[in-house]
């Protein structure tokens, strides 16, 4: 069947595959080379869903955790995921890279693209892995890259292994395959995911990825088959987007603390139009992990290369910058209004030699990764102020611990609380939710909380006699000039209203 054919039988999407792909069963090895949060959860999701895969990395230690059965990771259901697969021989996991290449037939690239000072993502990891292929390569491989890169690295890649390598074009196609998984949701995404983006202009190359997720395909996942620089433009539109959503209900919350309005009222009402739709309207301390600010930051030095400003997103990386600093700010702000001092006389010195518990180190829930963690900013931003940090995460202390060694680490956000003169909530953890606020005020030196995350209403925190503020939500800490100083018993608090959500639906 050639290309055209297949590609006039998709019709980009939602239709079911010919019968051909449907039936066929792979009996090609995928490799995967880079066993981190993308693939490593790759690896373990296509085993599962019947490939043979060998997941390879350079760093030993990590292949030795594994071996030993250890998650070098946290991400919920991927120790089972892989106990299962290795149990089946589905899954082998191997530091000699070579020999992964050289026996795989499918090679996906997962190794990081991480930003540079300029913007751009460095993709000398990328190099390093083609350089790899082009020294193992005897036979026909379909290399494929789940990596995010630029747009235009999948005709590099082909560029640089015939001209750079001097490889028979006949002896490899190359595919652009972006990966949407969330991390905390990685394993759930990648076996569910919203859709299939596969790139490339050989037919060959088609019918080996469609075999590899031939189980997601007839499971009708829908999926996107288009050219490389296509595919790779899709998933820098779309993590860029998500960027843009971010900053923007964060600036909507900014508004809503300046004029007393209510943002997760708003962020509600919007999300019931569904061309707006309830997702990424959570305001926060500004977005961070791995992908959002790197491929955000890659696509406007995309455009600029290109002669183009990408004013949208730059814009939404700004706002990020002036979110990130948001809880500290409030905090100072907060321990001012408490000292009943003046707020634009005295800032910096108001924090100095206290003690502040920043609970949430993750850059989200249910993930120990920190980078680009918003928590980082904080941490830096108090420390610059004098304060003294106690950190608690449900998972994330040992890589926090890489960055600021120096802190101190604790065993649960109580123990962290304790003798400090506030906390700040930093990631919306369940553990951190369901903290027993009145608990935690007993052990705390000073009753105020920063909810940087609003993942407690601030008319509980108020009952239990906390000052607070919160990102959007200031207005109910301080409702109708209720703000009374903290030390004031809580049965002569007057009891406020907490926002109440009343939809009429006719449908
Ligand atoms: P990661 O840092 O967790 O993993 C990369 C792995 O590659 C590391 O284990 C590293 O040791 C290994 N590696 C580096 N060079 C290698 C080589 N030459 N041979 C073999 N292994 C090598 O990175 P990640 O978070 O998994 O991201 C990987 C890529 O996927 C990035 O481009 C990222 O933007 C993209 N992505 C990430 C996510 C996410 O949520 N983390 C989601 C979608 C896409």
């Amino acid at each position: 069947m050639c290309l055209s054919t297949v590609r006039k039988n998709f019709i980009l999407g939602l239709l079911l595959l010919p019968p051909l792909f449907v039936n066929a069963q792979s009996d090609k090895v995928v490799t995967i080379i880079g066993t981190g949060y993308v693939g490593l959860v790759s690896g373990a999701c296509l085993a599962e869903i019947g490939n043979s895969v060998i997941c390879a990395d350079v760093d030993s230690k990590k292949i030795e955790l594994l071996h030993n059965g250890i998650m070098p990771i946290y991400e919920l259901g991927l120790s089972e995921l892989v106990e299962r697969n290795v149990d089946a021989q589905r899954l082998i996991f191997t530091d000699n890279v070579a020999e992964a290449i050289a026996s795989g037939d499918i090679i996906f690239i997962a190794v990081g693209t991480p930003m540079r000072a300029d913007g751009s993502a460095n993709l000398s990891y990328i190099d390093a892995v083609i350089r790899m292929i082009a020294e193992n390569i005897s036979s026909y491989k379909v290399i494929v890259t789940k990596s995010t890169v630029p747009v235009g690295t999948g005709r590099g890649i082909r560029a640089q292994l015939e001209n750079d390598y001097g490889i028979d074009s006949n002896l490899f196609s190359v595919v652009s395959n972006p990966e949407f998984l969330r991390e905390g949701l990685a394993v759930n995404d990648f076996l569910y995911p919203d859709r299939l983006v596969i790139g490339t202009d050989s037919d060959s190359a088609l019918i080996a990825l469609c075999e590899v997720y031939e189980t997601l395909i007839t499971g009708g996942t829908p999926y996107v088959l288009t050219d490389v620089q296509t595919a790779e433009m899709i998933k820098y539109a779309s993590n860029a987007f998500l960027s843009v959503k971010i900053s923007y209900i964060n600036e909507v919350a900014n508004l809503c603390d300046a004029t007393d309005a209510d943002v997760k009222t708003v962020a509600y009402a919007m999300g019931l139009d569904h061309r707006i739709s309830p997702a990424f309207l959570n305001p926060g301390p500004g977005f961070g992990g791995s992908c959002f600010p790197k491929d955000s930051q890659a696509i406007v030095h995309i455009a600029a290369k290109n002669n183009l400003p990408f004013h949208t997103v730059q814009a939404a990386l700004d706002a990020n910058v002036i979110q990130q600093g948001k809880p500290v700010e409030k905090l100072q702000a907060l321990m001012l209004r408490e000292m009943q001092e003046d707020l634009m006389e005295k800032t910096a010195p108001v924090l100095a030699g206290k003690t502040v518990a920043v609970l949430g180190l993750a850059f989200k829930a249910n993930t120990d990764d920190v980078r680009y963690s918003p928590s980082i900013t904080t941490i830096n931003l108090l420390q610059n102020l004098g304060v003294i940090i106690k950190a608690y995460d449900p998972v994330a202390m040992g890589n926090m611990r890489m960055i600021f060694p120096d802190i101190t680490y604790c065993s649960s956000a109580y123990q962290a609380a304790t003798d400090a003169d506030a906390v700040v909530i930093m990631t919306d953890w369940d553990e951190i939710k369901q903290i027993d606020f009145a608990r935690l005020k007993k052990v705390m030196r000073c009753p105020m909380i920063v909810d940087a995350r609003n993942v407690v209403n601030p008319e509980t925190l108020k009952q239990l006699g906390f000052a607070c503020d919160s990102i959007g939500q200031s207005y109910l800490c301080k409702k109708r000039n209720e703000y009374v100083h903290t030390f004031v018993p809580i049965h002569l608090r007057k009891r406020v209203q907490s926002t109440k959500f009343s939809v009429k639906r006719d449908r």
